[in-house]
């Protein structure tokens, strides 16, 4: 039952963690379940369902966009999102800035890092980190709230924990750094299904669960 499953991982997580259930692939009548059971922070992936949920659950839920993102499709979603946690690239943040001025208000994202260095996995990787952030206080309708990394996709929880170590540090760095507030450092989007206790005892404050809630 999606209420036990999100009532079991409430018991485990600490208050100040955000589960946001990822809804992506669910039926409209589960990602209801959801909400029923108390849970209104909701992850979807495709612009396609997210505009179908949307249509139907309007601003009930707080949706948070977490798959990757065309620049062709920002439009779409712009005015509907609490967060885009897949933010990878500065063409990215330019249209939605461009969107966000079209509708007059402020677009929240988290910037995405490929960590992992798996190609598979969309994310800006360390080099670029810089740069993205040199840029930033120069957009008036996007703002940067936070991090997002996905784990690698393995069974070592040593190497798992090593990369979540290190997106911490990275977050508590741009935190002491930022003086703009173009860029805070309120969310750390880490911690999945397999990984999301390991992900809290290293700093997660927002853990994205979809298989845990949906099984
Ligand atoms: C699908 C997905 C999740 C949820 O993964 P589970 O393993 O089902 O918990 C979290 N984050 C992102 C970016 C995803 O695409």
């Amino acid at each position: 039952m999606i209420s036990d499953n999100i009532n079991r991982i409430k018991s485990e997580i600490p208050e100040q963690v955000t589960l946001v259930a990822v809804s992506k692939y669910q039926s409209l009548e589960d990602t209801q379940a959801v909400l029923d059971a108390g849970i209104y922070d909701l992850g979807e992936s495709k612009v396609q369902d997210f505009i179908k949920k949307y249509e139907v659950l309007g601003d009930r839920p707080r949706w948070h966009f977490i798959g990757h993102l065309q620049k062709n499709k920002v439009k779409y979603i712009i005015g509907k999102t609490f967060l885009i946690h897949s933010v990878d690239s500065i063409e990215l943040i330019n249209v939605i800035e461009r969107e966000s001025k079209k509708q007059g208000i402020v677009t929240n994202v988290l910037l995405q890092l490929n960590l992992a260095r798996e190609d598979s996995k969309s994310g800006i990787v360390i080099e670029d980190l810089d740069a993205v952030l040199k840029v930033l206080p120069r957009y008036q309708f996007v703002k940067v709230k936070g991090l997002m990394a996905m784990g690698p996709l393995i069974e070592d929880n040593d190497k798992i924990r090593e990369i979540f170590v290190e997106l911490k540090k990275i977050y508590d760095r741009i935190k002491e750094e930022s003086v703009d507030d173009t860029i805070q450092m309120n969310y750390l989007s880490m911690g999945m299904t397999d990984d999301y206790t390991i992900a809290i005892e290293e700093g997660s404050n927002m853990i994205r669960v979809g298989r845990k809630i949906f099984s």
